[in-house]
């Protein structure tokens, strides 16, 4: 019987210094958020970006000023050598990967009624949004199984970034939905296969957050959060979404796995 992960002390696990995050699309948007929540929380940071590297500079270099530790690391989240990169930079410089933040994600490129969306699409969004980030869990969790057998980290954490629209209707973005709906039964898949090696895996399902992604269609969800879109009328930030991360990441849920956490200012409450 695999002794439960202990919360005395979230951050500190296992043996060798910081624990060590891979955060996926981490150089602006929510991943940015997330990234500096966990560096001020004490964690060491493997910034995957991908096309930006200068954001994702400027995020290492303004943590390390104040005392943190990141890794830039480029890479194609819905490529398989990206991938086994991006795992193989963050151990060879780290010795260790604590936590897996799957982050990165396209919307639907052209936002394209369903009667007129295209293969290419689906492949795109599809690959981004749901393989990468599968084969990617799948990768690092096979370093945390080793590692934690080896006594090298204590536990283990995967957390999936999925979206309201995994169970909300968009009918112009039918691939991003289809998506995100099928990183709940990802975290499922994972969190039991997983949890006999004390690994935990999370889902956290984000609602309308100001990024660049929503840059775009600020005004149609200024006007929707006005009428009361959620219950909590104001948009969501990254800190939002990275407090979630924070606290998951933290143990301080030691007895939970496969959960789902809303950060949507309550938009999933069915209403009358
Ligand atoms: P964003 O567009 O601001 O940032 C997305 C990040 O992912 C960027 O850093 C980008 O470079 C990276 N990325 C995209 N494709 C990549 C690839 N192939 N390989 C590596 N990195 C890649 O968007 P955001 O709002 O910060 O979104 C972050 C996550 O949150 C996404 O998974 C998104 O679906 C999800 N989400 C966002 C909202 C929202 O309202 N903004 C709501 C729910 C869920």
């Amino acid at each position: 019987m695999p002794t439960p992960p202990s919360i005395s002390n979230p951050i500190s696990s296992g043996t060798a210094g910081r624990p060590v995050a891979i955060v996926t699309g981490g150089s602006r948007g929510i991943g940015r958020g997330i990234v500096e929540r966990l560096a001020a929380d004490g964690w060491a940071v493997a910034i995957n970006f991908h096309s930006r590297r200068d954001a994702a500079d400027e995020l290492a270099a303004q943590l390390a000023s104040s005392g943190g530790d990141c890794l830039v690391v480029q890479g194609d989240i819905a490529s398989s050598a990206d991938r086994q990169r991006v795992v193989a930079e963050t151990l060879t410089r780290f010795g260790r990967i604590d936590l897996l933040v799957n982050n990165a994600g396209i919307t639907s490129p052209g936002r394209k009624d369903l009667l007129e969306a295209t293969e290419e699409s689906w492949d795109q969004v599809l690959g981004t949004n749901l393989k990468g980030p599968f084969f990617l869990a799948q990768a690092a969790a096979r370093e945390m199984v080793r590692l934690v057998e080896a006594g090298t980290i204590d536990r283990g954490t995967i957390i999936n970034v999925s979206s309201i629209s995994g169970f909300a209707v968009s009918t112009n973005r039918g691939d991003y939905c289809i998506a995100k709906a099928a990183m709940q039964m990802m975290t499922w898949l994972f969190a039991t296969r997983l949890a006999d090696s004390r690994i935990l895996v999370y889902e956290i399902c984000p609602g309308v957050i100001a990024s660049d992604m929503t840059a775009p269609v600020q005004e149609k969800y200024d006007k929707l959060i006005a009428d009361g879109l959620s219950p909590i009328r104001r948009w969501g930030q990254p800190g939002d979404v990275a407090a979630a991360v924070s606290m998951l990441a933290s143990g301080a849920l030691p007895f939970s796995t496969g959960e789902r956490i809303h950060v949507d200012g309550g938009f999933h409450i069915q209403r009358l």
